[in-house]
């Protein structure tokens, strides 16, 4: 080539897309850089291709990318020593924007949300420099035989100008003259902090310095003074991954690492599981199931998707199933383009199938960790237990597979599978229509006297304490045939399971009704519901109870769900009298009316102090009638 001297308008038929790229991609402009980073890595990438394809005999040996700023001249240059461009590549490549005119531009750019959706759709990679520069230059030399540099430069408007470059070596630099918005840029924390979030894992080392406006003795072949370039850092990235590694040549502790890498500051993870797919789409990655904390929100958004080494976002609620988000790790998928938008993300087939392939992975997973060491499985399971059943109520597919491995926990911390738990409780705890009964307790601490009520009977009580297990304990009786969950202050341990038993009846009808007439004059506390039942003689005299039901829906309305004419009601309680107690015989045969209100009162408050319900004067009230009881 000649001198080469060409000027011309870059082939896009609106007047100035420019100003329409800096209006609206301005929120999210850092890309910029990771759009130049990007293609400077390819172009290394594709270099190094030829030369193992024996296309290209060069030396490949320092391959890099150099991202270095001028902050006095108001400039960013981001280099490379790729495979460069011809003139007639940059005709094609960078003239020739890659849409196909200005009406369909201008029609779509409307209704677009964030700059990534203009940037993926049009293919404005590269022209994502002019969100930040005045005016753009390249200087490139390609890795041809005989290639001639080539400076191409334009200032914003369509107005290009091509001509002969200065590059010696092969590859490109990209000058950008960053305009008067975009100073913030020049500078070396900012620049460092958007290289650490979009390039810390490409695959060509990345090396980011300033340069300064010192002359140094050194002088260029022209004879024109080189400026001193500084190196702040050398190599700021880590080229390979794990992810990008075999899991076969990976320790435990390289999991570990990596981790400690992603997240500084966190405890190891509980496990991890390698992702690696080529078939019907392509992934790799590491995901890790992290200690929970009570803090769920903090932990969200903690997994970052790649596309091939490049960082793209850590708002992967599309990819990831929603009861996956809590997951730490990195998910890598050339098959989401690098520029993906959330309206793309919602759309796209591969995404969904990559959904349904990381939940079926972590269910694989925690299959076989529940088959291989049930112990560790049983010890991991506080952690592991709340994704597992956020999994089996948000997706069916989940809850098919993970109603094997799924466990519940007793008060006696025993851990049983929904089937093995089936078996257990099966000969004592049907009721008399068939009906399977799991009995549960939300607070051991608090339910203690109902717990031990209850296992007394023999029945076995589960625990139920997590914010899920309201609706955990929904699902289940959804999902299990003929079965029903209670918690185990619903009833009295007698009827928490009705069957046909005989129990003795100690009182006649009469006596029924004047015990229960004593009780209500007695209790003066709202809300409470005298009933005189005939109970086991070893249960308390008094039990207060409140309808499984009735909790339930005041529960989900405190949740937000809804239900909130059950939130405006009261508490409204069952005082169960147990008629076949001793006391209650003595209750009806003392004369003296003060003396039978009194028992009643110090029956129903031990009820009361037993549930943790008997607080402030109601307290001292007892405590004094104790004392003179005594
Ligand atoms: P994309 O990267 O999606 O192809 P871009 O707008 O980012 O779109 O880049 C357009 C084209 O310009 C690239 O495909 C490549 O051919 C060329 N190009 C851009 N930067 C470089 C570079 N640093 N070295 C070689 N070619 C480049
Ligand atoms: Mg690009």
């Amino acid at each position: 080539m000649q001198d080469i001297q060409e000027k011309g308008t870059i082939s896009i038929h609106t007047e100035n897309i420019f100003p329409i790229i800096k209006k609206f991609l301005y929120s999210d402009n850092e890309i910029f850089l990771r759009e130049l980073v990007a293609n400077a890595v390819d172009a290394s990438l594709k270099i190094k291709r030829l030369s193992s394809l024996g296309q290209y005999q060069g030396d490949i040996s320092d391959i890099k990318v150099e991202i270095v700023f001028d902050e006095k001249k108001k400039i960013i240059t981001i280099s490379d020593n790729g495979l460069g461009m011809t003139a007639e590549e940059i005709k094609k490549y960078i003239n020739q924007i890659a849409f196909s005119g200005a009406t369909e531009f201008v029609e779509k750019f409307k209704d677009a949300k964030d700059a990534n959706e203009i940037i993926g759709k049009f293919g404005l990679g590269f022209y994502s420099a002019f969100m930040v520069a005045d005016q753009v230059e390249i200087q490139t030399l390609s890795y041809q035989e005989g290639a001639e540099p080539v400076r191409w430069i334009c200032d914003g408007s369509t107005e290009f100008e091509i001509s002969k470059g200065n590059r010696t070596k092969r590859g490109t630099d990209i000058i950008l003259h960053i305009n008067k918005d975009s100073k913030e840029f020049l500078d070396k924390n900012k620049l460092q902090q958007i290289l650490d979030k979009y390039c810390m894992f490409l695959p060509v080392p990345i090396k980011f310095g300033t340069k300064t406006e010192q002359k140094s003795d050194s002088e260029d072949k022209e004879g024109n003074p080189k400026y001193k370039s500084v190196e702040i850092d050398n190599i700021i990235n880590n080229t390979s991954p794990i992810w990008t590694k075999a899991p076969a040549e990976l320790k435990d502790e390289d999991y570990l690492n990596f981790y400690k890498e992603l997240y500084p500051f966190s405890e190891d993870p509980l496990f991890w599981i390698h992702l690696n797919v080529d078939y019907p789409f392509n992934l790799t990655g590491v995901l890790y199931f992290p200690k929970v904390k009570n803090d769920f929100e903090m932990q969200r958004n903690k997994i970052k998707l790649f596309s091939r080494q490049v960082f793209i976002t850590d708002e992967v609620k599309d990819v990831v199933p929603e009861f996956l988000m809590l997951l730490h790790g990195v998910i890598d998928s050339p098959d989401i383009p690098l520029n993906v938008s959330r309206s793309f993300l919602q759309g796209d087939s591969n995404v969904k199938k990559i959904n349904s392939y990381i939940t079926k992975k972590v269910a694989d997973k925690l299959a076989e960790l529940f088959k291989n060491d049930r112990q560790a499985y049983e010890e991991k399971w506080p952690d592991i237990g709340l994704f597992v059943k956020y999994g089996m109520i948000s997706e069916d597919k989940f809850y098919d597979k993970a109603k094997d491995f799924a466990l519940v926990t007793n008060t006696k911390d025993e851990h049983f599978t929904l089937e093995e738990y089936k078996e257990k409780i099966k000969p004592v705890q049907t009721d008399k229509d068939g009906t399977l009964i799991y009995i549960y307790s939300t607070d051991i601490t608090k339910q203690d006297t109902f717990i031990q009520s209850a296992n007394k009977k023999g029945y076995d009580v589960l625990v139920m304490n997590s914010p899920i297990d309201t609706h955990f304990i929904s699902q289940l009786e959804q999902k299990l045939e003929k079965t029903s969950l209670k918690r185990v202050d619903a009833n009295v341990a007698d009827k928490l399971i009705n069957k046909d038993d005989n129990t003795v009846h100690v009182l006649n009808d009469d006596e029924k009704a004047k015990v229960k007439a004593v009780f209500e004059k007695a209790i003066t506390k709202p809300n409470m519901h005298v009933e005189v039942e005939s109970l086991n003689p070893d249960e308390l005299p008094v039990i207060v109870t409140m309808d499984e039901f009735m909790r339930r829906m005041k529960d989900m309305s405190q949740l937000g769900g809804g239900m909130s004419f059950y939130g405006t009601m009261p508490d409204n309680y069952k005082v169960a009298i147990n008629g076949n107690h001793k006391l209650i015989g003595r209750i009806l045969q003392t004369e003296n009316k003060e003396e039978q209100t009194q028992l009643a009162k110090q029956a129903f408050d031990l009820a009361l102090l037993s549930q943790g319900m008997l607080t402030g004067a109601e307290l001292t009230e007892f405590v004094n009638r104790s004392v003179s009881l005594i």
